[in-house]
C-alpha cells in the first residue's frame, strides 16, 4: 500500500493506491511520456508538466508515491536475499516445525524470512509462491543507481557505473537524474505480464 500525493493547480491532495494501482500510475504516466523515478524508499515520483491555462506559464505536476511501510536499511545479505528470490521459482515452505523461503535452492532461515514478510520486501500468494513487492523492487533499482559524487567539478557517477562529466556541475546532476528516469522507465516496461498478473491477484 502506498500514500498518493497528487500536486495540482489547487494545491495537493491525499490518498492510498494499491500495489496494482501504483503500478497502473506508472505506466500510464510512462505512456504519457511523464518522468517517473523510483526512491530508494521503493516508491516513484511521476512528474511533468503542463501550460497553466490563465496565466500561460508552465508548472510541474506531480503524483509521489511513498510505501506505507518504506524499505529502510537494505543491507548486502538482504539484497541478497531478494536478489535471490527475484530470479523466480522462490516458494514458502511451511513444515511442521519451520517456515522458510526456498529461493532456487538458496534458504532463507525462519527468522530471516518472516522479517522478509513482515517488512514487505515479499509477497506470498495462497500457492505458496514468493515474489518481491513492488516496494521492494523499487528500492534495489533506486539503490542501484544513487549518485555518488558529482555537483560542482562537473563530473557525476551512478552507483551502477555510469559516468557523466559537464562544463557545470549542475548539468552534469541533471544528465544523471535523467538516467535515472530512463533507467525506472526500463524497469517498468520489462516486467513481466505474470508479475503485473500476480500483483493484480494480491489481496
Ligand atoms: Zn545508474
Amino acid at each position: 500500500m502506498f500514500h498518493e500525493t497528487l500536486t495540482h493547480a489547487g494545491g495537493s491532495s491525499k490518498g492510498t493506491a494499491k500495489e496494482s494501482h501504483a503500478l497502473m500510475l506508472m505506466r500510464r504516466a510512462l505512456n504519457r511520456g511523464y518522468a517517473v523515478t523510483a526512491t530508494t524508499g521503493g516508491g516513484a515520483e511521476i512528474r511533468w508538466g503542463r501550460i497553466d491555462r490563465l496565466t500561460g506559464n508552465s508548472v510541474v505536476r506531480s503524483i509521489v508515491l511513498d510505501p506505507q511501510l518504506p524499505a529502510e536499511n537494505l543491507d548486502a545479505r538482504t539484497r541478497a536475499q531478494l536478489a535471490a528470490i527475484n530470479v523466480g521459482d522462490a516458494r514458502h515452505v511451511v513444515t511442521a516445525d519451520r517456515r522458510y523461503i526456498d529461493a532456487g535452492g538458496t534458504e532463507i532461515p525462519t527468522g530471516e524470512t518472516a522479517r522478509l514478510r513482515a517488512r514487505r520486501l515479499v509477497a506470498v500468494d495462497s500457492k505458496g509462491r514468493v515474489r518481491l513487492t513492488l516496494v521492494a523492487r523499487l528500492a534495489l533499482l533506486a539503490l542501484d543507481h544513487t549518485q555518488v559524487g558529482g555537483g560542482t567539478d562537473g563530473l557525476a557517477m551512478c552507483s551502477c557505473g555510469f559516468t557523466v562529466s559537464a562544463p557545470a556541475g549542475e548539468a552534469a546532476d541533471e544528465t544523471l537524474r535523467f538516467h535515472r528516469q530512463a533507467m525506472t522507465a526500463r524497469f517498468i516496461e520489462s516486467l513481466p505480464a505474470t508479475y503485473a498478473a500476480a500483483i493484480a491477484d494480491t489481496h
